[in-house]
C-alpha cells in the first residue's frame, strides 16, 4: 500500500493510492494510519493534482546514519565503520516534496544525499533483528542534505545535517517493499548524480534497526535514513534535486537562498 499525507483546504489529510503500478488517483482516509486502523472516505483526489505534504512528521527524531555505503565512505576519505555511525535530526528540518530547501547562509558547500528512510510503526526498544519487520510501518524516499563545509569544520554533525529543510521525505510511505535490492536514483535538474542498489549497503535495515534500538527507545513515526551512496556533491541556488526509489516514487525539491525574515 501506498500512503501519502496531501493538503486538502490547507489540513493536512491521509489517503491512499489506488491499487496497481501506475495509480492516478488517492482515496482520501480517516484519521492517521500510523495509530488507527485504515478507513476510506469517499473523497478521490487525482494524484497529478495533489499537494503532498511529508508523509511523516517525526513524533521525537530522525536517526541519520553515516558511511553505509563502500563507495560513498571512500569518496569523503573514510573507513568504513565497524558499528553504523549515527547522528541526530531534529524533525523542524523534515520538509515534504516540492518544498524549497532553503540553503543556510553559514555555508557555501551545501550537498544532496539521496537516501532510502524507514518509518517505525511502533513504540520499541532492543529490538532483535528477526523481529525488526515487526517495528517498521514503511519506507519513502529521503534527502540527508548536508552542508558539507560545516561538516568538516563541526565537531558534530548538528549544523551540518540538522538546519530547518534538510530532512525531504516522500512522496509516499509504501508499507509492502521489499527494500534489500532497489535502485535509488538521485538527479540534480535531471542528470544522473547518484545510482546504486540498497544491496550495497554496508549494514543492513535488520541491523540498522536493531542497533539504533539498543541506544534509542523509538517511537511510531519516528525515521532512519539508511546513508547514502557514492556521487555526493553540491547544488547551487536555483537547482532542483530529485531522488527516486523504485517501488516508492520521486522526492523533488528546489533548492534557493533566502535573505532575512524581518518585519518592514
Ligand atoms: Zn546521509
Amino acid at each position: 500500500m501506498r500512503i501519502a499525507r496531501i493538503s486538502i483546504d490547507d489540513e493536512p489529510r491521509y489517503a491512499v493510492a489506488e491499487p496497481g503500478d501506475n495509480p492516478r488517483r488517492l482515496m482520501v482516509i480517516e484519521g492517521d494510519p500510523l495509530f488507527g486502523k485504515i478507513q476510506p472516505t469517499k473523497t478521490l483526489v487525482p494524484i497529478a493534482e495533489a499537494q503532498f505534504l511529508a508523509p511523516v512528521i517525526p513524533r521525537s527524531k530522525v536517526v541519520g546514519v553515516g558511511r553505509n555505503y563502500r563507495d560513498h565512505a571512500a569518496e569523503l576519505g573514510n573507513e568504513v565503520p565497524s558499528e553504523p555511525l549515527l547522528f541526530l535530526k531534529p524533525n523542524t528540518s523534515v520538509i515534504g516534496p516540492e518544498d524549497p530547501v532553503v540553503m543556510p547562509e553559514f555555508s557555501e558547500d551545501v550537498h544532496y544525499e539521496g537516501e532510502l528512510a524507514v518509518v517505525i510503526r511502533a513504540m520499541c526498544k532492543d529490538v532483535p533483528e528477526d523481529r525488526v519487520p515487526d517495528v517498521i510501518a514503511g519506507y519513502t524516499c529521503a534527502n540527508d542534505v548536508t552542508a558539507r563545509d560545516a561538516q568538516r569544520s563541526d565537531d558534530t554533525f548538528a549544523r551540518a545535517k540538522g538546519f530547518d529543510g534538510s530532512c525531504p521525505l516522500g512522496p509516499f510511505l509504501v508499507t509492502d517493499l521489499d527494500p534489500s535490492d532497489v535502485t535509488l536514483t538521485t538527479r540534480v535538474d535531471g542528470t544522473v548524480v547518484q545510482e546504486a542498489s540498497t544491496q550495497d549497503m554496508v549494514f543492513p535495515i535488520a541491523k540498522l534497526v536493531s542497533y539504533i534500538s539498543s541506544i534509542f527507545s523509538l517511537l511510531p513515526g519516528d525515521v532512519i535514513l539508511t546513508g547514502t551512496p557514492a556521487g555526493v556533491g553540491p547544488v547551487q541556488p536555483g537547482q532542483s534535486v530529485s531522488v527516486t526509489i523504485d517501488g516508492i516514487g520521486t522526492l523533488t525539491n528546489p533548492f534557493l537562498r533566502r535573505g532575512p525574515v524581518v518585519p518592514d
